[in-house]
């Protein structure tokens, strides 16, 4: 039996509550590490550079992990284990269900990173070869972060089905090495995947013992009975959307978190959030926009609320061509004999704000009010004592917004809602600033389309 040894390993104390009130004959082994990851910190990723066909010889596609193979795959398998669920849990022929923790504890798949990272950018790779028979470690930034390296100098299987004894088993020693990460120690308890030895032709470590859940129970706490959970998902492909069924979502500004198509940068953070999205039907449906960089892979929602608890399961999910609109900002200025006083940095993203500057300075008569007026057509005139008119007051009003000006740069920030139905809804917005002493002065518009 080679060990497996995590880089960092401090002494560990069991989970107390385990430790004082369960009897002897059922306590359990495992240890804590005494760290746990923020809900920021769930997602994990892979560079595949594993140097042996092995590693990636699994070119068999499951629709419970769209978009990834070989290497990626297992890797996302393993992770997920420690979760509480994802889709309908299968795609792993050595266990019933995949994601047994149970726990207040969900890890995100993120897809391929472009390098190794540093020890705290949560990406798994190999590294050529380790000394002292060390199979894989991880490095752990505690809650901010980890690395994990598998030592390449053993030939690495990427399964899904037995793997022989020449062989290590990429899945379950992925298992192993995430428990490190997640802030578990070493167990006592030899049938644990926590257990510090395994050895060639080993799948045994993919599926998570009661002493593993025991142990990501106690560092997370034991599943919240009203944790936010995903169980359908259904496409709209014209208008780009994602119905997500479940249950416990928050009434407003749930986010959800999807994968990245791209290969991300090591330090980047991969996760594309669509955020202050509403639930409807008692917080059991979310209707989320796909943003266009959004791959394969798989969802969470992260509801408004802090703590372990607040994201959900994860979901797979391919969108394939679906994909919602960009939203856009561009400038216009009817026959041009406005002032260009008005814009925006970025274009109205739903759910966010949208902030818009009006310069003041253009107005001589000093300090007085600044304010935007938004309506759903342009036009071009009629030119009135304060300029051109550049939106159509016979159309849809969008609202306006005034306040008192700086006399120099003035700023506002408008929320745009992030409801689905607001998707591609277009508009012109036009700037004003006003003084009693001289009245309005109407500067540019912009056309504008919400959108992601
Ligand atoms: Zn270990």
């Amino acid at each position: 039996m080679q060990k497996i040894r995590p880089f960092l390993f401090t002494a560990a104390a069991l989970c107390t509550a385990a430790a004082l009130l369960v009897p002897a004959e059922e306590a359990f082994g495992f240890s804590k590490l005494g760290s746990n990851l923020t809900v920021d910190e769930r997602d994990f990723r892979i560079f595949d550079n594993f140097a042996d066909g092995a590693s990636n010889n699994n070119t068999t596609a499951h629709s419970n992990f769209p978009g990834f193979t070989g290497a990626e795959m297992a890797i996302w398998k393993g992770g997920i284990e420690w979760g509480s669920g994802h889709g309908n849990g299968s795609g792993d022929p050595t266990q019933t269900s995949l994601g047994s923790g149970n726990a207040n504890f969900e890890p995100a798949w993120m897809g391929v990173a472009n390098g190794v990272g540093g020890g705290a950018d949560n990406v798994v790779s190999a590294i050529t070869s380790c000394s002292g028979g060390t199979l894989a470690f991880t490095e752990s930034g505690f809650s901010s972060g980890w690395r994990i390296r598998f030592c390449d100098n053993v030939t690495w299987a990427d399964g899904p089905g037995n793997v022989n004894v020449l062989q290590f088993d990429l899945q379950g020693v992925m298992v192993h090495e995430y428990g490190h990460a997640l802030g578990l120690g070493h167990s006592g308890t030899g049938a644990a995947t926590m257990s510090p030895s395994t050895g060639p032709s080993n799948e045994g470590d993919r599926s998570i013992h009661s002493d593993d859940i025991a142990g990501v129970q106690c560092i997370y706490g034991v599943r919240n009975f009203d944790k936010p959970t995903i169980t359908s998902v259904s496409i709209d492909s014209v208008v780009g959307t994602v119905t997500i069924g479940g249950s416990f979502f928050s009434a407003i500004d749930n986010d959800v978190w999807y994968i990245p198509q791209a290969v991300t940068g090591v330090s980047d953070d991969a996760r594309i959030i669509v955020s202050g999205l509403n639930s409807s039907n008692g917080g059991t449906q979310i209707i989320a926009p796909i943003p266009e960089p959004a791959g394969p892979g798989a969802i969470h929602v992260r509801i408004n609320e802090t703590g372990h608890h607040s994201l959900s399961n994860s979901w797979p999910l391919d969108p394939g061509s679906a994909a919602a609109v960009s939203a856009t900002a561009t400038f216009y200025n009817g026959s041009g004999v406005n002032p260009v006083c008005f814009g925006s940095t970025l274009p109205p993203v739903l759910g966010n704000p949208w902030n818009l500057t009006i310069n003041a300075t253009v107005h001589p008569g000093g300090a007085g009010f600044s304010g935007v007026l938004c309506y759903a057509g342009s036009a071009s005139g009629p030119v009135i004592a304060a300029g051109e008119l550049l939106v159509d007051l016979t159309s849809t009003s969008f609202g306006s917004t005034i306040l008192v000006s700086t006399g120099f740069i003035d700023t506002f920030s408008i929320p745009i809602p992030g409801e689905a139905v607001f998707l591609g809804r277009t508009g012109t917005c036009q700037g004003f600033t006003y003084s009693a002493a001289i009245g309005a002065l109407l500067c540019n518009a912009e056309n504008v389309m919400l959108g992601l």
